[in-house]
This record gives C-alpha cells, sequence and structure tokens, in this order.
C-alpha cells in the first residue's frame, strides 16, 4: 500500500457540507428519475460527478480576482492572460471563451461541415456533439489498450496511428476535415497520451495536410504523466512537455475548468497569426460569447484562468493529484475492484461490467453503479459508458460503448484523504452486494443531442 501524499495546500475558507441516510439517498434518487445530474448537490456528500469548474482556487487567484480589469475593450486582464497563455502554449492566437464548448462552437464549423468527418483518440461527450452540430461526424482511432481494463500500459490514452492512417484512407483525405488529440484521454478514463504518440500523429497528419487539433482540458495532468512515464522526458520541465505537445498542433481547444483551476473559463489557440481561421474566431466570438478582449468572462475570470494556468502546471501540485489517483487504484486492487487501470489523471473509472456482467449495456452497468455509489455513501459519480454515447444520429439505434464506465473524477484541491477513504469505503460495499443486482435501467424519456444529462429512468425490475 503506498503511503498517501499529504495535501499541499491548507484550508482557510470552509464549505460545510451534510450527512444523509440510506432511507433519504433512495428516495433523493428516485425522485431525480435515477439521474446524478437531477440531484440537488447538497443531497450528495462527495461530489465526484465531474472535475470540471468544481475546483477550488487559490488565496493568490481570488486576490487576483480583485485587479481585474473589466473594461469592454482592451482591458489589462486580457493581455495578462494572453501574455501567460501564449507562454506556455506557443500559439500566436489566443481567444478566451466561457467555457470548453465555446471553444468547440467557435473552431469546429471551421473545418467540419455536412460530408466530412473528425477523427478522434476518442472524443469527449461535448466535442462528438458539436462535431454533429457542424454536420460532420465522427470517426475513432484509440489504441487497443484502453478497451482492456486491466492491461497496465502506460498511455492508454494514445491514437491507433495506423488505424487513423487506415481510416483517413477509407473515407478519402478529402472527407477528413480534422484530427482532434485529447489530452489526457478522458473517455477512455483520464488516460495520456505519450509524446511520441503525438509526433506520430502530427506527422501522419502532416502526410494527408490534414489539420490538428488538441482538446486539451487536461494538458497539465498529461504532462505530468509524461515527465514521469516517459523515458525521454524524465529530465524536462512541465512546461517543455507541454511546449512540446502544442508545437505539433495547428490549434487547440481548451476548458478551463479543469487543469486551470477556474470555476469558469476555457481557451481556443491558433498556432499561426496569419491562419485564416483567426479572422472567423473573433467574429465568432462577436456574434456568440462576446468582444474577443473578453470573450463572455469577466474581467476577474481573466486573471483567475492567467494564474490558475501557471499553478496547474506546478509539479508538487501535480504529484500529490496523480498520487492521490494512485492512491485510490492501489487499494482497489487490493480489493481486487476492477478499474481502467493504471488510475487516470482526474478521476477512477471504475468497470461497471466487472461488478455487472449480469446487466446487459442497453440496461447501462455504469448508470447501476452510479445509482448504487450513491445510495452507499452519498458519493455522486456518472456514467461514461453506453448511456453517455446515446443513439447514432443516423439510425437512433442505442450506441454500444468500447467500455461500460463509472466515472468518479475529483475536484481539484476540494477533499481531503479522509474523503478518499470514505469513497473506498463505499466502492468496496456496493462491490459486496453487486451479485443482488439483476437488471438496470430503462430510458422514460430522453431529448434528442446529449441525453444523460437531462434523460429520465425507471429501473426495468419496476420500482423496489
Ligand atoms: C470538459 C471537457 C470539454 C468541454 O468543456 P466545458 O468547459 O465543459 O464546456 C471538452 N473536452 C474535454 C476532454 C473535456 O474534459
Amino acid at each position: 500500500m503506498p503511503r498517501f501524499i499529504p495535501e499541499p495546500y491548507r484550508i482557510k475558507m470552509v464549505e460545510p457540507i451534510k450527512p444523509t441516510t440510506r432511507g433519504e439517498r433512495e428516495a433523493y434518487i428516485r425522485e431525480a428519475g435515477y439521474s446524478l445530474f437531477r440531484l440537488r448537490a447538497e443531497d450528495v456528500y462527495v461530489d465526484a460527478l465531474t472535475d470540471s469548474g468544481t475546483n477550488a482556487m487559490s488565496d493568490a487567484q481570488w486576490s487576483a480576482m480583485l485587479r481585474g480589469d473589466e473594461a469592454y475593450a482592451g482591458g489589462r486582464s486580457y493581455f495578462r492572460l494572453v501574455d501567460t497563455a501564449r507562454d506556455i502554449f506557443g500559439h500566436a492566437f489566443i481567444q478566451p471563451v466561457h467555457q470548453g464548448r465555446a471553444a468547440e462552437k467557435l473552431l469546429l464549423p471551421l473545418y467540419l461541415k455536412p460530408g466530412k468527418y473528425a477523427i478522434a483518440n476518442l472524443f469527449f461527450d461535448t466535442t462528438r456533439a458539436h462535431v454533429e452540430l457542424a454536420g460532420a461526424r465522427c470517426l475513432e482511432a484509440c489504441c487497443p489498450e484502453a478497451a482492456d481494463t486491466k492491461s497496465r500500459a502506460p498511455f492508454k490514452g494514445n491514437m491507433d496511428v495506423a488505424r487513423l492512417e487506415q481510416l483517413i484512407l477509407e473515407h478519402g483525405v478529402d472527407s477528413i476535415g480534422l484530427v482532434v488529440m485529447t489530452i489526457t484521454n478522458n473517455s477512455a478514463g483520464g488516460q495520456p497520451v505519450s509524446l511520441q504518440n503525438m509526433r506520430n500523429t502530427a506527422a501522419v497528419c502532416r502526410k494527408y495536410g490534414i489539420p490538428l487539433c488538441i482538446d486539451a482540458a487536461r494538458y497539465a495532468e498529461n504532462a505530468m504523466f509524461v515527465k514521469l512515464r516517459e523515458a525521454e522526458c524524465a529530465g524536462w520541465t512541465l512546461r517543455d512537455i507541454t511546449r512540446a505537445f502544442f508545437d505539433l498542433a495547428d490549434c487547440f481547444t481548451m476548458s478551463a475548468k479543469k487543469d486551470a483551476i477556474v470555476n469558469m473559463g476555457g481557451l481556443l489557440g491558433i498556432k499561426r497569426a496569419d491562419a485564416p481561421q483567426v479572422q472567423l474566431v473573433k467574429a465568432g466570438c462577436i456574434s456568440y460569447e462576446g468582444f474577443y478582449t473578453y470573450g463572455g468572462l469577466n474581467g476577474r475570470d481573466l486573471e483567475a484562468l492567467a494564474a490558475g494556468l501557471v499553478e496547474g502546471l506546478d509539479e508538487h501540485w501535480l504529484r500529490y493529484r496523480l498520487g492521490t489517483m494512485e492512491y485510490l487504484g492501489a487499494r482497489l486492487d487490493e480489493l481486487g475492484i476492477p478499474y481502467q487501470a493504471p488510475a487516470g489523471g482526474h478521476g477512477i473509472f471504475l468497470d461497471a461490467t466487472g461488478f455487472y456482467p449480469q446487466i446487459p449495456y442497453h440496461q447501462f452497468p455504469g448508470q447501476v453503479l452510479a445509482v448504487e455509489l450513491y445510495k452507499a455513501c452519498g458519493l455522486r459519480g456518472c456514467d461514461i459508458g453506453s448511456y453517455m454515447m446515446g443513439n447514432d444520429p443516423d439510425t437512433g439505434k442505442q450506441l454500444r460503448a468500447i467500455n461500460e464506465f463509472t466515472r468518479l473524477a475529483f475536484p481539484r484541491r476540494v477533499y481531503t484523504q479522509s474523503h478518499y477513504d470514505l469513497v473506498l469505503e463505499g466502492i468496496e460495499q456496493v462491490w459486496q452486494e453487486r451479485q443482488a443486482l439483476h437488471s438496470g435501467y430503462k430510458i422514460t424519456w430522453e431529448p434528442p443531442i446529449l441525453r444523460h444529462f437531462q434523460a429520465s429512468l425507471a429501473p426495468v425490475a419496476g420500482e423496489g
């Protein structure tokens, strides 16, 4: 059992959380249509629904907010953010936006339209939605190790580069609008992508003249994994590693609500200042987000984001962050509980098929496990499996995910060691009771796109 790494921060302000009983939680989840997204957050004890925008800001970030310049155009805070982001990522054009999906909405339609495809090492749900909203379709080429939760490959987020090239040739070079590299690979379990894999992917893109975009939400966790696992980079700084990745991309979209440790914000980057997309992004931003020097954010948000970009790349912080996930993984190994191993950067992805082999994918084992964990200990996670995948946009048929995961994504700098131990106790309890369940859920109502955020469910076996 590895010793845990003590939190590299201390607490200056607290937010009380409220314990609930199992009986109360059973009623709350039934009232919520068995949707974790429709629970009231105050009825959750440890909230691992997402690490997005749920982070605790530092005293330095809160202080920086006081100097936010709220000028409509050309504010000081805009220039501070752009200078910081250019310095880290090396892209000439930086556009702040209110979150990652706003960057996707502005950028993806510039490369994609009906008849085109985007290929990724796996798409995150909103990225998939924005590819489809642009009229294009998604193709995926994730390395095969990602599908095997037990294989302890160091870079399970990698692109399958041979498959990428095969897809390009199968569909025709002219129909591929964009290649997207998601770092870390969220849908594969927060698994990292190696620098060598990024280089190989970029080489294929260059060969066929296809632009390469980084979906960069967890670029800092990815850089730390690369430093720890890729021999060539052991002596590099995290900034060196980050630069090496972004130098290989033509553009990036980034949800700053993850590794940049803010509650709201996003970035869009374009490497070359003279790229035709720059003017189009600025114009789109003015129409949808706000003037391009604030991009839908307050001046104070731009300051918090600039400070967060720097803090998020701190090596001590990231050693603790990855160390916490490793601690959780080591305990699950001891208990023989299946998860996407080795542990990812931002969370633990429990293998729900390993818990419930008796429940078929169209009854959503990942959702079943999420509901059971909530009932057991007030822990909120979510399905990253067939329930999240939704239906094929053309045939309307339920898609089948490669893995049926229940994701526990942990907010940054929010919970302590004892919360993580509580999480482990809850998981162990649900694991011991896993054979008592014989069926899952059916959908009683769903919207046409991104259904898992809003759908209602009912137990297939009827209300117990
Ligand atoms: C969160 C996330 C997004 C979307 O960002 P939002 O800030 O939630 O709009 C896109 N891609 C990945 C990989 C993400 O994790």
